[in-house]
């Protein structure tokens, strides 16, 4: 990339990775001269999170597993009781986005200090955003305090994270790089970043999928985790996320298969206008056919490719194409209505082989 108008600040974060990382807590903890620690999680990962509890057991005061997706206000209130309940000065989020999130939403209510503990690739720990739900309404909002004091990445915690949930988690992360390539905002930092975390999925994931205990493809996909959440949190997201949102918040879709699902329809659709992120995922795929290898990684995988194998049902097509059209977020492609429905009609039937690579061509025209 050569360097054009640009503008840059960078997010004020601490990261400390690597195998047993997650044994260095009761260290930071002391550093950041906490002494009364509440574990978060959910209920299906509680067992796990006695694990970090016996690890800080001399500041442990307890755990909340009620983390859930989108994050309702109800459960950030009930969270709330419980830490002054038990009078917790810092919270030790263990889990994927849904967990993380938590901890943001109390974190940034009440100032605590907020270590987390990814378990997933979505790569929530490593931006300032927050997604709330209340009374059924997602809102999103950006504030630096979000951001948790230290995130401690240990490929230890990810080696029971499912076949297919390790798959459609680090789709939902290159997602955010593939959108940080061609951002409006885009700078030269964060599209190295973004390029480097593309290609170090490309290189994990098919032999994750092989074997769930490859240590060195699990290592390597958490750092891709941590750089596709860092382009996540420093440069804006385009359509892809917006129709992710919608599709999340208004249908009630799982969060990271809906990424996998929209991601080669999507990127399909703005690769003409935006040449230097399909240059760049050519260069991660190492293929000078991005789209057709990019593709190809998605079947090889085995995530769903349809929405209909999500549950969305064809009349909702035309609500989705509304939402998505309604303040739309900055696109590197012009669209409207119709090319929205029928990009969304494509993903719904999941035919995107065909219908992506007709998109291509025309813009290549
Ligand atoms: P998740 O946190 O909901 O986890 C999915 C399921 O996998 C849960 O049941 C969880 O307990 C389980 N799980 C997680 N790690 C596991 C492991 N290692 N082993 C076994 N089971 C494990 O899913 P997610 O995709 O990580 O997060 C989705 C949520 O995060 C959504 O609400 C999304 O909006 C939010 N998110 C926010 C941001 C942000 O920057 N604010 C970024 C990405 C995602």
């Amino acid at each position: 990339m050569s360097p054009d108008t640009f503008s840059y600040e960078s997010l004020a974060a601490r990261v400390l990775f690597g195998w047993d990382a997650i044994h260095r807590l009761p260290a930071e903890i002391d550093r950041i001269g906490a002494k009364r620690v509440l574990v978060l999680s959910t209920l299906q990962q509680a067992k796990d999170a006695e694990r970090v509890m016996a690890i800080v057991s001399k500041t442990s005061v307890g755990l909340f597993s009620g983390a859930v997706m989108h994050t309702p206000v109800e459960v950030t209130a009930q969270a709330l009781e419980t830490v002054t309940r038990v009078r917790a000065d810092a919270l030790v989020s263990f889990g994927g986005g849904s967990t993380i999130g938590l901890g943001k939403a109390i974190a940034i209510r009440n100032g605590m200090h907020h270590i987390a503990l990814p378990t997933t690739y979505a790569g929530s720990e490593a931006t300032p955003i927050l997604g709330e739900t209340d009374k059924g309404v997602k809102t999103t909002r950006r504030d630096p305090r979000i951001l948790p004091t230290l995130v401690i990445y240990d490929p230890e915690l990810t080696l029971n994270l499912p076949r297919s949930i390790s798959a459609t988690s680090g789709l939902n992360a290159m997602a955010h790089a593939v959108e940080a390539l061609y951002a409006q905002d885009r700078n030269p930092i964060i599209s190295i970043i973004a390029e480097e975390g593309i290609k170090a999925f490309a290189r994990a994931l098919p032999r994750i999928a092989r074997d769930l205990h490859d240590r060195e493809a699990r290592a390597t996909a958490l750092y891709g985790a941590w750089l596709c959440g860092t382009a996540l949190g420093n440069v804006g997201m385009a359509l892809h996320h917006k129709i992710c949102h919608v599709l999340g918040g208004s249908f009630d879709l799982p969060h990271a298969e809906t990424h996998a699902v929209m991601l080669p329809h999507v990127l399909a659709f703005n690769a003409g206008a935006a040449p230097q992120a399909v240059a760049a995922l050519g260069r991660a795929f190492d293929s000078n056919q991005p789209l057709k290898a990019f593709r190809e990684f998605c079947l090889s995988l085995g995530v769903p490719t349809s929405l209909s194998q999500l549950g969305m049902t064809e009349v909702g097509l035309d609500r989705a194409a509304d939402l998505a059209v309604a303040n739309p977020y900055w696109n590197p492609r012009n669209f409207n209505r119709a090319d929205i429905r029928a990009l969304l009609e494509g993903a719904w039937k999941g035919d995107w082989q065909v219908e992506a690579t007709d998109r291509l061509e025309k813009d290549n025209e």
